[in-house]
C-alpha cells in the first residue's frame, strides 16, 4: 500500500441521534417521553461546517429520519453525504442476521425516501460489528452498502472491538464472495488502552492541545460526533451505569469550541472524499 495515500487523510463523520441515544438499555418505546433536542444542536453543526465550506458524512439514525425527516433534508439540502446508522441503535451483536437484515432496510428505505438517491455508507451503533458478526458485512453488501465505518480494531471497548482487524487502515473485507471497503475507527494507544480520541466521550475529555498532538502524529484519522456532543444543556439520564453517565456528560461545555478548533486546524473530508484518495487496489485485503 502507498502510506502517502493516507498522510494526513482526516475524515469528518456524524452520527445524527437524539441525546436519550447514548443509552442502550432503554426499551425503544420509552423514546417518545424524552423532549425533541436534534433540532438547534444538529444546526449549531451545519452552520460551523457552513461557515469553514468543509463536506463531511452524517450517519443518520432511521427513527430520527422517520420522526424529522426535515433534518435529513436540511443537511442533504447543505451538500453533505448522507450514510445510515441503523433504524433502532440497536448492538449489531445482540441482533441475529434476519433482524439486521430488516433494522438496516427500514432504515435504508426511510433515507432513501427522503433524499432520493441510494445510500452506499453505513455505520453501526457503537462500531459494534465484531469478529463474532461476519454476517453483517454480507448483509450490507447485499443491500448495497459500499462503504462501512463499523469497525473499532480494538478489545477495549464498550461495545464494539475487532482485535483481528490489524493496522488501522482502510482495508477491503471479504465475506463469502462479498467485499466491503472498510474505514475503521482510529485510536491511540495510553496506559495499556487503545482509546478513541477523535470523537465522544475522550475527545470532550482530554484538552485541545493533547488531541490535536495525537491527530497530528496520527496518519488516518476519523472523527465522529453526535449532535448532543455540543449540547450542554441536555438533560441526564438517570438510568446510565456510573461509568457511562461520565463519558456522556463530561466536557459538554467546552465541545463546541473544540470542534470550532477540529475544524479549522485540520483538512477535513467526507468518507466518499477519502475513497477518492485511495488506491484500493493496494489496501489490505481481509478475509472473514
Ligand atoms: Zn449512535
Amino acid at each position: 500500500m502507498e502510506i502517502t495515500i493516507f498522510f494526513k487523510m482526516k475524515i469528518l463523520t456524524f452520527d445524527i441521534e437524539e441525546w436519550f441515544h447514548c443509552d442502550f438499555i432503554s426499551d425503544s418505546s420509552t423514546w417518545k417521553n424524552y423532549e425533541t433536542r436534534i433540532y438547534e444542536a444538529n444546526d449549531k453543526i451545519l452552520q460551523a461546517l457552513e461557515n469553514k465550506k468543509i463536506k463531511a458524512t452524517f450517519f443518520i439514525l432511521g427513527w430520527i429520519a422517520e420522526k424529522y425527516p426535515e433534518v435529513v433534508k436540511k443537511i442533504h439540502a447543505s451538500g453533505h453525504e448522507i450514510a445510515c446508522h441503523s433504524y433502532i441503535h440497536e448492538l449489531v451483536h445482540r441482533m441475529n442476521p434476519d433482524s439486521f437484515r430488516r433494522d438496516t432496510e427500514v432504515a435504508m428505505k426511510l433515507i432513501e425516501d427522503i433524499i432520493g438517491e441510494k445510500i452506499i455508507t453505513y455505520r453501526a451503533p457503537a462500531f459494534s460489528i465484531t469478529e463474532k458478526t461476519p454476517w453483517a458485512f454480507e448483509i450490507l453488501s447485499e443491500l448495497g452498502i459500499e462503504y462501512d465505518c463499523s469497525v473499532l480494531p480494538s478489545s477495549s471497548h464498550d461495545y464494539g472491538g475487532f482485535p483481528s482487524f490489524g493496522e488501522c487502515l482502510p482495508s477491503v473485507i471479504k465475506v463469502n464472495g462479498c467485499y466491503i471497503k472498510e474505514f475503521p475507527m482510529n485510536t491511540v494507544h495510553l496506559l495499556g488502552k487503545e482509546i478513541i480520541f477523535s470523537g465522544g466521550g475522550f475527545f470532550r475529555l482530554f484538552p485541545y492541545f493533547l488531541i490535536r498532538k495525537w491527530a497530528e502524529e496520527t496518519k488516518y484519522v476519523v472523527s465522529y460526533f453526535h449532535p448532543r456532543d455540543f449540547d450542554y444543556e441536555q438533560p441526564m439520564l438517570s438510568q446510565l451505569p456510573l461509568k457511562r453517565k461520565f463519558k456522556s456528560y463530561v466536557g459538554l461545555k467546552s465541545s463546541y469550541p473544540k470542534l470550532l478548533k477540529w475544524l479549522n486546524d485540520f483538512e477535513l473530508m467526507s468518507v466518499g472524499e477519502a475513497s477518492q484518495k485511495i488506491n484500493w487496489a493496494e489496501a489490505k485485503k481481509i478475509s472473514l
